[in-house]
């Protein structure tokens, strides 16, 4: 029987990588590289975060798409969603006759005309369990792109499951990677999970485990986040947190930290190991370039940020929310958001684009910038030449700051 399932790419990265280079590598951005990432070109300094873009888990999956086109040349090949979020890099999936499958109700809805002779590309973030077995069952060729780092956060919730620990996942209940994270908490019978978005959201659980609220007002508030048949009062008893890999950090170990002590408070010091575990699951690229904006903010001296990532990309939000809690901040998609009348921008927490026309200072300006992990160089790169073009400057005229 042939082989059917890929996990380690079709070593082809020879072939493949002058056409990636091509597609998304940024002369700009090497150049603003080689100034040491703090540039000036007339009155205008831009300084980019040490990490930004790409990340060993996008690189890879990006990749692995190219070479799956380049081994199948003949056959239809779908990708289960976007197989990361930047509309850039989808666009030219798409345009080499990739198919993006977008969401159904079931397994059997997404995939109705998914059969043996196609090939099917699994994201960076993972399906759920019921997405890989009917995959599995209708006889395709699946290449699975899954990031060893997802892949680490499942091994600690099917830990947590087999153990009898509830999985409280700080992520977004709707995201890709938090469902197909939650599919694994559901691994054994007894696996149960309830996703948290935020302080707030843990709050909610920390006050139930004080025994301060009900388990109604539980689930009326959390509900819709929880394990079919959650009940609060059976599945707090031993927890164990696990994170969407691209959360906000410093927010993932507070969370983590307010349930340990809710549920210290409840049942004292001697059973807090047999009741709460917890591992950290945010991906060192996710850190790395949360880290690297803390250090830029923490520096000074910036007037305004730029973030640059799909708008559904929750890494870019997170480094958005970082930098508007300092100083004004973009977060765009793409250059095609600069414009000579102003910048469109999605404001944090909206669901829709918005125009500022004033939205450089006049004169001398220090604009910080950095890009998510699904944000490939040459964007970077565009977005650095709209910039310096509203002053009529270019990437040519760069140099130290
Ligand atoms: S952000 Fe982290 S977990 Fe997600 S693909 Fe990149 S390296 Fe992997």
């Amino acid at each position: 029987m042939s082989q059917t399932y890929f996990q380690k790419g079709f070593n082809l990265k020879r072939v493949v990588g002058p056409v990636l280079e091509e597609n998304y590598a940024s002369k700009v951005v090497d150049r603003l590289k080689e100034l040491g990432y703090t540039v000036r070109a007339g009155d205008v300094v831009v300084k980019l975060a040490r990490e930004f873009g790409f990340c060993y888990g996008v690189d890879r999956a990006v990749e692995y798409a190219y070479e799956t086109r380049q081994q199948f040349p003949d056959r239809r090949i779908v990708l289960s969603g976007e197989v990361i979020h930047n509309p850039e890099v989808n666009a030219r999936l798409e345009a080499m006759g990739i198919r993006i499958l977008r969401e159904g109700s079931s397994p059997a809805e997404r995939y109705a005309d998914v059969g043996p002779e196609d090939v099917v590309i699994l994201p960076a973030f993972g399906v759920t369990v019921a997405e890989m077995q009917h995959l599995r069952s209708t006889g395709c060729v699946l290449v699975d792109t899954t990031c060893g780092s997802v892949l680490n956060v499942w091994k600690n919730v099917h830990q947590y499951a087999r153990d009898g620990f509830t999985a409280i996942i700080h992520g977004k209940h709707y995201h890709e990677e938090t469902k197909a994270t939650a599919s694994q908490a559901m691994s054994r019978a007894a696996g149960r999970y309830l996703v948290v978005r935020d302080r707030r959201e843990a709050e909610h659980v920390c006050a139930f485990i004080r025994g301060e609220t009900t388990s109604a007002d539980l689930m009326s508030a959390l509900g819709k986040a929880a394990s079919p048949g959650f009940d609060p009062d059976r599945d707090l008893q031993r927890i164990g947190l696990a994170n969407q890999t691209t959360m906000l950090m410093s927010e993932s170990l507070e969370i983590q930290e307010l349930l340990r002590k809710a549920m210290l408070d409840r049942h004292g010091e001697a059973e807090l190991p047999s009741r709460f575990r917890a591992f950290d699951t945010i991906c060192s690229a996710t850190q790395d370039r949360q880290d690297a904006v803390n250090t830029m903010l923490a520096e000074g001296g910036l007037d305004v940020m730029v973030v640059v990532g799909g708008y559904n990309s929750s890494n870019t939000q997170a480094l958005a929310r970082m930098c508007a809690a300092r100083l004004p901040t973009y977060h765009i998609d793409a250059a095609r958001c600069i414009e000579p009348a102003g910048i469109r921008h999605r404001p944090l927490g909206s669901s829709a684009e918005e125009s500022r026309a004033e939205w450089l200072p006049a004169g001398p300006v220090r604009i910080g910038l950095t890009a998510g992990a699904s944000t490939p160089n040459n964007v970077v790169g565009d977005v650095v030449a709209r910039i310096l073009a509203l002053r009529g400057l270019s990437p040519a005229d760069l140099m130290t700051a």
